[in-house]
């Protein structure tokens, strides 16, 4: 695990960061030295491929100088991400390094699996003679991507608390987790300004890009839906999930059967999401489809002010005057369109 091909690969691994600290590099070094050029500009790629392409990318590497170019181009990157200051950036970067450590991961031996699966502290068991991998049922819940339908527990086999998983399946607990963990690293981390110095014009550019992104975002239509009208908790709910923000269940539930009731075609549901910088489709359509009785026998109907409220969903600091006659986000919509109607 410790070979530089390998560090290089899974530079969050923490042989990888071993690796950085007993050679003695200082960020100093990797910012100004001639020597480290490739690992710089590798690392503003690694960030312009996350957002492009929700993919940091591969290089062909073969010396050592390549693996070690690779490696410091990690850090490099998410000391920029961080100096680009905006949540959307940082979940969109965090997704990208996540799904390529998950590609490469699904060629790999599942027992090099269950050795990172350790650096994340989740209790799984592999037995090498009959190719079993199980997780235990708390690390499960905790760590698996259960909105998915295959991922349900009722699912899923599971004996003496551990769950029955698949080489896929491990890869792809692995993906969520480091997604997590890069999350939280980087919204616990404040720029240093001397990255912001050496990387000024990337940083202002990418800042650029996103701002037209998100300007984008703001101002396409969704359906006939006018955002202007929306309650304060169903914006929020819409905003954060934009953002990608970490939105309960719950949360998600509202919005979706909200706008269906709104008559939002999930196809027009689907495109709402899917600005989202963790966005993933196949995810997505099921709960969509599942919320709007497509694939389920029951159409959900979306909860009143009273449920918001017990699922923390309704912030008593936002609501406003309308919000204090109404009882049901639905009636606050419509109310606001019969504001505007033209007294005879
Ligand atoms: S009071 Fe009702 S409509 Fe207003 S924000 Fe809360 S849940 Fe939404």
């Amino acid at each position: 695990m410790n070979d530089l091909s390998t560090l290089s690969k899974y530079p969050f691994l923490s042989a990888s960061k071993k690796y950085v600290t007993e050679n003695n590099l200082s960020v100093e070094e990797f910012l100004n030295d001639l020597i480290y050029e490739r690992a710089r500009t590798r690392g503003v790629e690694r960030l312009d491929n996350a957002f492009n392409n929700r993919d940091v990318g591969n290089k062909s590497l073969v010396t050592d100088t390549d693996f070690i170019m690779e490696l410091l181009s990690y850090p490099i990157a998410r000391m920029i991400a961080v100096c680009i200051e905006d949540i959307y950036f940082k979940r969109r970067y965090a997704l990208g390094e996540a799904i390529h450590a998950y590609k490469n991961l699904l060629n790999e031996p599942t027992s090099f699996l269950v050795d990172i699966i350790k650096e994340f502290n989740l209790n799984v068991e592999y037995d090498p003679n009959t190719y079993k991998i199980s997780i235990y049922f708390v690390d499960y819940l905790r760590s698996a991507p259960t909105s998915y339908k295959e991922w349900k527990m009722i699912n899923r086999d599971m004996e003496k608390g551990y769950i029955r998983i698949s080489h896929k399946d491990l890869a792809r607990i692995i993906q969520e987790t480091l997604r997590n963990r890069i999350n939280e690293e980087l919204d616990g981390k404040i720029c240093d300004k001397s990255i912001c110095k050496v990387f000024s014009s990337d940083i202002l550019r990418i800042q650029n890009i996103v701002a037209m992104h998100r300007k984008n975002i703001r101002t396409a239509p969704i359906g006939k839906l006018d955002k202007n009208k929306l309650p304060p908790c169903i914006r929020n709910i819409l905003s954060a999930v934009q953002a990608g923000e970490n939105v309960p269940h719950m949360g998600r539930f509202a919005l979706v059967s909200f706008l269906h009731s709104l008559k939002l075609s999930n196809k027009e549901i689907m495109e709402l999401f899917s600005t989202a910088p963790d966005f993933e489709e196949e995810k997505t359509r099921y709960q969509v489809d599942h919320i709007t009785g497509s694939t389920s026998s029951t159409s959900y109907k979306p909860p009143g002010c009273e449920k918001m409220r017990t699922y923390g969903i309704c912030s008593v600091e936002e609501i406003d005057e309308l919000c204090r006659k109404k009882k049901h986000p639905l009636s606050y919509y419509t109310a606001k369109w019969s504001q505007e109607k033209p007294s005879s």
